[in-house]
């Protein structure tokens, strides 16, 4: 099953930030996930794989991506 990652997603991993945080912010979709730390902001790069293995849960979800052809309406 393909793990459905939003922007704006937040998730708590596995194992803590050195901050003590386990709470990051998705901030960017792609071939890798960007996330940021929600203690303090420190941003890293995780290709999706390693991300998905790294998510415990979700903790909030972000708004879901407009579909083409799925009642959005186009710009
Ligand atoms: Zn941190």
């Amino acid at each position: 099953m393909v793990m459905e990652i939003r922007l704006g997603d937040v998730v708590a991993l596995r194992k803590p930030h050195p901050c003590g945080s386990y709470e990051w912010r998705v901030v960017r979709l792609g071939a890798d996930i960007g996330i940021r730390c929600l203690k303090c902001d420190h941003r890293v790069l995780l290709p999706r794989s390693e991300f998905e293995r790294r998510v415990k849960k979700f903790i909030s979800r972000g708004e879901p991506a407009p579909t083409p052809g799925w009642g959005a309406t186009a710009p």
